[in-house]
C-alpha cells in the first residue's frame, strides 16, 4: 500500500541526451526515504569529444553512491556496452546485487578475468521473463528483439502503478536469433495500464519499419558465395546473430570460418556456453588462415568502428600478425559507423580500396540492420501500450525533442523532456520535473578514473594546442644567478619567420628579464617565476602568434 507522501520518481544519471552511458533510476518512498534500483550502468566512448587520451567514458553516479544503502538492485537488461560497460568499474561504489541475463554475465565474467585488477561483482544470474520482487518494486524482464542476444525490456511493476522501461528494442517477427518482441506481451501490459513507458529514442528520426535480420542474413549469405576469392566480414563483436548467419553462409559454400579479434573471441566464448552456436563446424584460429585457399575461407574480424587495435585496422595497414589481404578479395562491413567514427571507418576503407580489395557496405547492399525501433515500430509500441506517460530516453537532444513530438502525436498526455539529472515524479500526480540532480560524466584516464573537472583535460588540450616552455634558473642568496638558465621547449616550432631559432630567442628574452630585474626583487622566487613566465609568454605570442605553457623553476642554490 502507498502511504500519503510515497511518491515514484524516474532519475536518469546517464543516456538522455547522448548515445551512450546508460544509467536510470527510478525511486519510491517519500522525498527523504526512497528506495532505489539502478537500471543499465553503461559507458561511453571518447573518441568523439575534445579529450586527449580518454577512450571510455562513464556516468557520473555520486547521487547514487551517496544513497547506497537505499539501492536495492541494478538491473542490467542487456548486454551491450553502452548498457554495461561502466558496471565493473563503477560497483565497488555501488555494492548492490547485480541481476543479468546468462549471456550477459558471461561477458562480464569473462571481461573480468581478463582484467588483473577488475573486482568481483555481485552477479544474480535471471532469466529472461522471469520476475524479481525487491522492496516496493517487483521487476518483470520482457524479452525482446535486438542486435545481441537476451536483450529486455523491464516492466516494473509498483504501488503507483506500472512502468514500462524498454531498454533497447526492435520489432523483428524473423530475428534470425534469439527473442521477438511480442505484441501479446506488451498489448497484455497495455491492459493492465501503463502509467509510464521510458523508450528507445534511437532511430526516432527514421521512417518505417527496419528490415529483418533474416533479410540481412539471406543478402550476406548471397555476397560471400558471389566472392571470387576470400571474404572478411566485420560486423559488433556483441551481434551473435551476424556471428552465426556468416558462418551458416559459410558452411553453405563450403568456406571455413575464421574469428579474428579478442572481443569477437569472448563473445563467440560465451555465445557457446549459451548455446547460440550449435551445430556449427569448429571455428579455426587465426594462424590457419594464410594456409588455406583463398576461395574456402571467410574471416569474421573486430573493428567495424575504426578502432585503431582492432584487427581490420592492422589488416588494413598491413601490420596483422597472421591475416593479410590482397587485391580482389572482398570486406563486408556488416555494421554502421557510430556518430564519432565515421573518419576512422572511412579511413580504413580508402586504405583497403587503394590495395585493390572490394569494399562492402550498407551504403549499397542490406548487410546491417540497426537494433532499434524507426518510426513504424515507436508507433505499434504506443498503441500496444497506451501508457498516460512518455518519457524518450536513449538519445541525443535531437532525438529526444523529436521523440516527444511523437509521442504527443500518438495521443500521449503527459510528454515529460527529461535530461540527465532531471527528477521526474510519475505518481501521485501529474508528471513533472520536481528537481535537478548532480549528473554527468567521468572519464577513464590509464587506469584512474577522475572527474570531468579536474584540471587533467583542459591542461592537456592547451598543450596540444600550443606545447610547453620549460625555463630553471639557479639563483644565490645574494641574487646573482649561478650559471646560465636552461630552457626546453616541447610542442613549438623550432624557428621564428625569419629563421631564428626560437629557443635562442628564449634564452635572450630571460637573460634581458634577469639582467633588468633589481638584486632584491631577484631574491623573490615567487616574483622572478611570475616575472620569467610573462615575459616568455609574450615573447613567443610575438614571434608564434601563440602562447604556451610555462613552467620556470626557480632553484635557490
Ligand atoms: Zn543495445
Ligand atoms: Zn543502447
Amino acid at each position: 500500500m502507498a502511504s500519503h507522501q510515497d511518491e515514484l520518481v524516474f532519475l536518469p544519471l546517464g543516456g538522455l541526451g547522448e548515445i551512450g552511458m546508460n544509467a536510470a533510476l527510478y525511486g519510491f518512498g517519500s522525498e527523504d526515504d526512497r528506495q532505489w534500483i539502478l537500471v543499465d550502468c553503461g559507458m561511453g566512448f571518447g573518441g568523439e569529444e575534445n579529450l586527449p587520451g580518454i577512450d571510455l567514458v562513464y556516468p557520473d553516479l555520486r547521487f547514487i553512491e551517496e544513497e547506497r544503502h537505499n539501492l536495492l538492485g541494478i538491473f542490467i537488461t542487456h548486454a551491450h556496452e553502452d548498457h554495461i560497460g561502466a558496471l565493473v568499474e563503477m560497483w565497488p561504489r555501488l555494492q548492490a546485487p547485480v541481476y543479468a541475463t546468462k549471456f550477459a554475465i558471461g561477458l562480464l565474467e569473462t571481461r573480468r578475468l581478463s582484467e588483473p585488477n577488475a573486482p568481483k561483482v555481485d552477479l544474480n544470474e535471471i532469466a529472461p521473463g522471469q520476475r524479481l520482487k525487491l522492496g516496493p518494486f517487483d521487476i518483470e524482464y520482457v524479452p525482446v528483439a535486438h542486435s545481441i542476444p537476451e536483450s529486455n525490456a523491464l516492466a516494473i511493476r509498483t504501488p503507483h502503478g506500472l512502468v514500462v522501461h524498454t531498454g533497447d528494442w526492435k520489432l523483428d517477427n524473423t530475428p534470425y536469433l534469439g527473442s521477438l518482441t511480442s505484441e501479446e506481451t506488451f498489448r497484455a501490459l497495455g491492459d493492465e495500464g501503463v502509467l509510464a513507458l521510458i523508450c528507445d529514442s534511437t532511430n526516432v528520426v527514421r521512417e518505417g519499419t527496419s528490415p529483418s535480420e533474416s533479410d540481412v542474413s539471406r543478402n550476406l549469405a548471397q555476397l560471400i558465395k558471389d566472392s571470387p576469392h576470400r571474404v572478411a566480414v566485420t560486423t559488433f563483436a556483441s551481434n551473435v546473430a551476424r556471428i552465426r548467419s556468416v558462418a551458416e553462409a559459410a558452411r553453405e559454400c563450403g568456406r571455413e570460418v575464421i574469428v579474428v579479434g579478442r572481443a569477437m573471441d569472448r563473445v563467440v566464448e560465451v555465445a557457446k556456453e549459451c548455446g547460440y552456436l550449435e551445430d556449427l563446424p569448429e571455428f579455426r584460429s587465426a594462424e590457419n588462415f594464410g594456409y588455406m585457399p583463398r576461395d574456402k575461407v571467410v574471416a569474421i574480424l573486430t573493428g567495424s568502428q575504426g578502432e585503431p587495435r582492432a584487427a581490420l585496422a592492422r589488416i588494413a595497414q598491413d601490420e596483422h600478425p597472421d591475416i593479410a589481404l590482397s587485391a580482389g578479395d572482398r570486406v563486408i562491413f556488416s555494421s554502421r559507423a557510430i556518430p564519432g567514427n565515421e573518419k576512422a571507418v572511412g579511413s580504413i576503407i580508402n586504405s583497403l580500396i587503394e590495395q585493390g580489395i572490394e569494399i562492402i557496405t550498407d551504403r549499397t547492399e542490406l548487410v546491417h540492420v540497426s537494433g532499434h525501433p524507426r518510426r513504424g515500430e515507436l508507433a505499434q509500441m504506443y498503441q500496444w501500450t497506451r501508457p498516460r506517460i512518455a518519457i524518450p530516453a536513449h538519445g541525443e537532444p535531437l532525438h529526444l525533442s523529436e521523440h516527444a513530438k511523437f509521442a504527443r502525436q500518438q495521443g500521449v498526455k503527459e510528454v515529460i523532456r527529461a535530461k540527465n539529472g532531471s527528477l521526474v515524479r510519475l505518481a501521485p500526480g501529474p508528471a513533472e520535473i520536481v528537481d535537478n540532480i548532480p549528473a554527468g560524466r567521468l572519464y577513464k584516464d590509464g587506469n584512474i578514473v577522475i572527474g570531468a573537472g579536474e584540471r587533467a583535460l583542459p591542461e592537456r588540450r592547451k598543450l596540444a594546442f600550443a606545447g610547453i616552455v620549460t625555463v630553471a634558473i639557479a639563483i644565490d642568496d645574494r641574487g646573482e644567478l649561478v650559471g646560465d638558465p636552461v630552457i626546453d621547449a616541447m610542442g613549438l616550432p623550432d624557428k621564428n619567420r625569419q629563421g631564428r631559432d626560437l629557443t635562442d630567442i628564449i634564452a635572450d628574452t630571460v637573460a634581458d628579464l634577469l639582467d633588468g630585474l633589481p638584486k632584491a626583487k631577484r631574491r623573490d622566487p615567487e616574483a622572478v617565476e611570475n616575472a620569467v613566465h610573462r615575459a616568455v609568454r609574450a615573447a613567443v605570442n610575438q614571434e608564434w602568434g601563440k602562447k604556451p605553457a610555462c613552467h620556470v623553476l626557480v632553484i635557490e642554490a
